[in-house]
């Protein structure tokens, strides 16, 4: 066989199983509802599309990489290479009998990404931000804006910064319970809110260093953001600001203001 037509081959074989992560990564973040394939197939079309707008911009990679490797899920740790693990995760959760039967690794993505406390303590900041009591995995894993008034732009850089934060956030409570090897019925309950806290400041402190920049990002998805908007807004008069102020300002809450700064 040609050298041209294996690697077709495998070229073609390659995006056939990207495209199956990014299927069933939409399917589990809208779950438990359900939709037709076609529409499924939509969602995945807008997904790339929104990972192709975040990877153009100028941002670090660091940031950018957790969320590519979760759409896939590879993020090494939480389901990646489909490796399950049968021990409990250092906040005390376990697998069902159930479960680890199934042997599906992709429990593993939706504990350290959604229902781990320490995924949970990233969402709290936007819930906060947003006035909302509930936001649905949808909006983040997806990066779809939850209301009309939230930029896009700004919103797939939160989502981003978010998965990479709880990402930040378990692999310390992971650092922690290996150092101390206790769980959450024991000493560990303090590294567990120890791992939120470092989350929910990495996650701020991601934001702060993205708003460091001497232009907002070009693309009509930045369009029209206000002096008041969550997360990320311009800054006030800006004809008074000097060259070296970015045009964005960070809406840190108050009571985080002085830990991440
Ligand atoms: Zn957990």
């Amino acid at each position: 066989m040609r050298v041209a037509t294996v690697t077709t081959q495998l070229s073609s074989q390659f995006t056939a199983a990207r495209t199956q992560a990014h299927t069933a990564y939409v399917r589990q973040a809208i779950a438990p509802a359900t939709q037709p394939d076609d529409v499924i197939a939509q969602t995945v079309s807008n997904l790339l599309q929104s990972l192709s707008a975040v990877w153009k911009l100028h941002w670090e990679t660091e940031h950018k990489d957790t969320l590519w490797r979760l759409a896939v899920n590879g993020v090494q740790g939480a389901g990646g290479a489909s490796i399950c693990f049968r021990k409990p995760c250092p906040c005390g959760s376990s697998l069902t009998h159930h479960q680890v039967r199934l042997n599906h690794s992709h429990l593993h993505r939706l504990h350290s990404f959604w229902d781990c406390p320490v995924a949970q303590a990233v969402r709290e900041q936007l819930q906060q931000q947003l006035g909302m009591t509930q936001l649905s995995r949808q909006a983040v894993w997806l990066l779809q804006p939850p209301a009309e008034h939230i930029n896009t732009g700004v919103w797939q850089v939160v989502c981003t910064a978010a998965i990479s934060a709880m990402d930040v956030g378990r692999r310390s409570m992971w650092s922690a319970y290996h150092a101390t090897g206790t769980t959450a019925t024991g000493t560990a309950i303090p590294a567990v809110t120890q791992a939120a806290r470092t989350a929910v400041q990495s996650f701020w402190q991601i934001l702060i260093q993205f708003a460091d920049r001497p232009v907002i990002p070009a693309g009509h998805a930045w369009l029209g953001l206000g002096t008041a908007h969550p997360f990320l807004a311009t800054r006030q008069q800006d004809g008074d600001r000097d060259q070296d102020t970015s045009p964005l300002v960070v809406q840190l809450p108050p009571a985080l203001a002085l830990d991440v700064l």
